[in-house]
C-alpha cells in the first residue's frame, strides 16, 4: 500500500503503469491529488475544483482493469487551463467577462483526453485570456509559484504565465500533468519558472476547438508534466485532426512515447547567435554552455546558426498577436457570453462600452486598443501589413538554418522567475520575456523547455529545443537527451 504522499510524488507514465498493475488504484490516486489540490489552495492555482470528476475517472479506471478496458490515460488526474472550455463547468478564461460562463460543450482536447480515461482535478488560473507572462493578469487573484528564492526573504514570485496555474500545479505535485496554450510563450515560459517540462507542438497539430480564442495564428495547445515522457504521452493524445478546427492538420499522430530516445548521433544541433541578448544573466549563458555540451554528451553536432531577424519577432508578434486578439474578443458584447452591464434606461451602445470596460482587466484592454489601432484603415499598412511581411521573413530565417541543422537549442527565458510585482508596472519589460520563444511561434514550429539546472537564487531555468515543423520526435528526443543529463529533481519545499 502506498501513502497518497508518495502517489502525488509519481509522474504520468508511473501512474499509468501503477493503476494497469494494481500497484495502487485509480480510486487512490483521484484521492491523494484531490488532497493535494486541498491543501495547495494559498498558491491559487484552480479557479475551479471538479473533485468528483477526477474520483469518478478513477473509479472508472478501476472497474476497466478489471474488465480489461484499460484505456492509454485511465487512472491518470489532469489539472486543465481555464482558457479550454469544459461542459458544464464553469470557464472563464480569467476574465471577469466571462464570469458565469458554463460551456454546453467540451473543447476538442478536454474530450479526447477524458476519452482516453484522463479524470479533471480543476480549472487552473492563467492570465487573462491568455494575455501575460506572469499570472498577473488573473482577474481572480494572481497564482503563487511554488518556488522561493533560497535568500530567506520570501518573495512571492511569478510562476510565469499566461499557463501559471498550470505550472504551479504540476511544480507543487498537485497534478501529476497539465494542460497549456501557448501563442508567443506560455507554455515553456511558465515551465521554465517551475522546473517543469512543458511542449508546444506544431500549429496545427492540436486542435483549438472550444479553446477560447487569443490570437488564432498563433494559439497552439500542449502539454505540461514533469518530465519528457510523460509530455509524450499527453500529447499524443491531445494531437490529432479535427475537421471543426479548419486549421487543424490531417496527419497521423506519430506514437511519440515509443519513439523517444536520447540518443543524438547524427543530428546537428543549432545554436543562433542572435539568441545572445545584451544584458542577459552570465548565469543564463552558462546554463546554455552545460546544455551545448549535453547534446554534444548525446552525440549531436553542434553548429552556428544566424536567424537574422530575431530581433524583430518581439514587435512583430506584439502586432499582430493584440491585432488578431481584438478581433476575436469583439465577441464579447454582453449578449452572448457572461456578464452584462445593463443600466437603467442604456441603449445597446452603451451597454456594450460599459460591459466591456467593466469585463476586460487592464491588459486585455490594452491589447484591444493596441489591435485595434494597427488594424485601423489610416495605420493598416504601416503596421499590420509589415509584421506580417516581417513574419514572412522569420519564418525564411527558420527555413535557411534548417539547411544547416536539424534542431534549435536556446535558453527558454531571460531570466529566472521574478517576484510579483516586479515587472507589472512596465508591460515592455514584461514583454521581453518572450524574446526567445515568440519567434518560433510565428513561425508555428514545435518548440520545448526542459529544466536545465539551477540559479544562485536556487530556482529553475530552462532550455528550449526547437525543430523544423511536424518533428515533435526530434524535439523530445533532443529534451530526452538534455534531461538525461541535466539530472534535474530539485523541487520546491512545501510551505503551503
Ligand atoms: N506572454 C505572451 C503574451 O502576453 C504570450 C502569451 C501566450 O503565449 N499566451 O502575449
Amino acid at each position: 500500500m502506498t501513502t497518497s504522499d508518495d502517489l502525488t510524488g509519481l509522474g504520468i507514465a508511473a501512474i499509468r503503469d501503477g493503476v494497469r498493475s494494481g500497484a495502487f488504484s485509480g480510486r487512490e490516486v483521484a484521492d491523494a491529488f484531490v488532497a493535494a489540490v486541498e491543501k495547495g489552495r494559498p498558491l491559487n492555482a484552480f479557479l475551479v475544483e471538479t473533485p468528483d470528476h477526477a474520483i469518478a475517472a478513477g473509479e472508472e479506471a478501476d472497474r476497466a482493469r478489471t474488465q480489461g478496458e484499460l484505456r492509454p490515460l485511465s487512472g491518470v488526474p489532469l489539472g486543465i487551463k481555464d482558457l479550454f472550455c469544459t461542459r458544464g463547468v464553469e470557464t472563464t478564461a480569467a476574465s471577469g467577462i466571462l464570469k458565469g460562463f458554463v460551456p454546453p460543450y467540451e473543447s476538442h482536447i478536454t474530450g479526447r483526453l477524458f476519452g482516453a480515461g484522463a479524470g479533471m482535478l480543476g480549472k487552473l488560473n492563467m492570465d487573462q485570456f491568455a494575455m501575460g507572462s506572469s499570472n498577473e493578469t488573473s482577474a481572480f487573484g494572481n497564482v503563487l509559484s511554488p518556488w522561493r528564492r533560497n535568500d530567506g526573504g520570501n518573495a512571492p514570485l511569478a510562476p510565469g504565465g499566461s499557463s501559471g496555474g498550470s505550472s504551479a500545479a504540476v511544480a507543487a505535485r498537485m497534478a501529476p500533468g497539465a494542460t497549456g496554450t501557448d501563442t508567443g510563450g506560455s507554455i515553456r515560459q511558465p515551465a521554465a519558472f517551475t522546473g517543469i517540462t512543458g511542449i508546444k507542438p506544431t500549429y496545427g497539430r492540436c486542435s483549438r476547438w472550444g479553446v477560447i480564442a487569443f490570437a488564432s495564428s498563433l494559439d497552439q495547445a500542449g502539454p505540461m508534466a514533469r518530465d519528457v515522457t510523460d509530455c509524450a504521452i499527453l500529447l499524443e493524445q491531445m494531437a490529432g485532426f479535427d475537421p471543426r478546427d479548419a486549421t487543424s492538420l490531417d496527419l497521423p499522430v506519430p506514437a511519440w512515447e515509443m519513439g523517444l530516445s536520447g540518443d543524438l548521433t547524427g543530428k546537428r544541433i543549432g545554436i543562433p547567435d542572435e539568441y545572445r541578448m545584451d544584458g542577459m544573466p552570465a548565469e543564463i549563458e552558462a546554463l546554455w554552455q552545460r546544455g551545448i555540451g549535453w547534446a554534444r554528451d548525446a552525440g549531436a553536432e553542434i553548429v552556428e546558426v544566424s536567424l537574422p531577424h530575431t530581433r524583430y519577432a518581439l514587435p512583430t508578434y506584439y502586432i499582430i498577436a493584440p491585432a488578431e486578439a481584438s478581433s476575436n474578443l469583439a465577441r464579447y458584447d454582453g449578449v452572448r457570453y457572461g456578464l452584462r452591464d445593463l443600466a437603467e434606461g442604456a441603449n445597446l451602445q452603451q451597454m456594450y462600452a460599459a460591459t466591456r470596460a467593466d469585463g476586460f482587466g487592464a491588459e486585455v484592454r490594452r491589447r484591444i486598443m493596441i489591435g485595434t489601432y494597427v488594424l485601423s484603415a489610416g495605420y493598416y499598412d504601416a503596421y499590420f501589413t509589415k509584421a506580417q511581411k516581417v513574419r514572412a521573413l522569420i519564418v525564411r530565417d527558420f527555413e535557411e538554418a534548417w539547411a544547416r541543422c536539424d534542431l534549435l537549442l536556446t535558453p527558454t527565458a531571460p531570466s529566472a522567475a521574478f517576484a510579483l510585482g516586479e515587472k507589472s508596472a512596465d508591460p515592455l519589460a514584461m514583454y521581453l520575456n518572450d524574446v526567445f520563444t515568440v519567434p518560433s511561434s510565428l513561425a508555428g514550429l514545435p518548440a520545448m523547455s526542459v529544466p536545465g539546472g539551477l540559479d544562485a537564487q536556487g530556482l529553475p531555468l530552462g532550455l528550449q529545443i526547437i525543430g523544423r515543423a511536424l518533428d515533435e520526435q526530434g524535439v523530445l528526443n533532443a529534451g530526452l537527451a538534455i534531461e538525461q543529463r541535466a539530472g534535474f529533481v530539485a523541487r520546491p519545499e512545501a510551505w503551503w
